[in-house]
């Protein structure tokens, strides 16, 4: 159900108890929005290739409980027209401007990230290359394509306080190297580690100790 502005009091107490009856205050809520594009991904589809080994990454460092919620055809946000933009920060901003309309569609007293997931990357440089997602440091707002498997990984860590300094390369038992989430250059001869550094997993346990409702 998606809830919208207009809606008296009494329905934003409905839309709250919606919500899964595991939610507790300190609970970490991931608001996946999937751009109308991708209206024949599903969502356990897109939890399986993009989410499910993030949640287990979280789960090997902390015992932060976690929830993932999908939001589908809301106007104003699934629909965003990010290539016509061509600029990464421009559809971070409507994101997220789009977000504080809708905010209490968040549970109010847990810890809520949200990030749009778009098929394609967002703004074309100079070099060539495609930017491929963006956040808020720290923030509560996020874009990912579906580019690689760790996008999303990536962006949600910036979120919880990951930084692309703290960020490596792991040499793999096969002595080839991965990436962890937040590193900031792709390789095409290293893989993914579906992990955060050991830095990083701290910088989001600190974020996650800061940030408890
Ligand atoms: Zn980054």
């Amino acid at each position: 159900m998606h809830c919208i502005k207009r809606l008296a009091t009494v329905m934003l107490l409905a839309c709250a108890l919606r919500l899964p009856a595991a939610i507790a205050s300190e609970t970490l809520i991931i608001h996946v929005y999937l751009h109308d594009e991708l209206a024949s991904v599903t969502e356990e589809a897109l939890y399986y290739d993009y989410l499910k080994h993030w949640e287990d990454e979280m789960h090997a460092f902390t015992s932060q409980s976690i929830e993932v919620i999908y939001h589908r055809d809301i106007p104003g946000i699934t629909d965003i027209e990010y290539a016509a933009r061509n600029n990464a920060s421009s559809t971070l901003q409507a994101f997220h401007n789009a977000m504080a309309e809708l905010r209490f569609q968040h549970y109010p007293k847990a810890i809520n990230k949200s990030i749009l997931v778009t098929q394609n990357g967002y703004e074309l440089l100079d070099n060539g290359k495609t930017v491929e997602g963006l956040a808020q440091f720290e923030g509560i707002s996020a874009i990912a394509s579906r580019s690689s498997f760790a996008n999303l990984g990536h962006e949600i860590g910036h979120m919880l306080g990951a930084t692309h300094e703290h960020a490596e390369t792991v040499r793999t038992p096969l002595l080839v190297k991965c990436e962890t989430y937040v590193y900031p250059e792709r390789a095409w001869d290293r893989s993914n580690c579906y992990r955060y550094s050991d830095d990083n997993r701290q910088n989001i346990v600190a974020h996650l100790r800061n940030h408890q409702p």
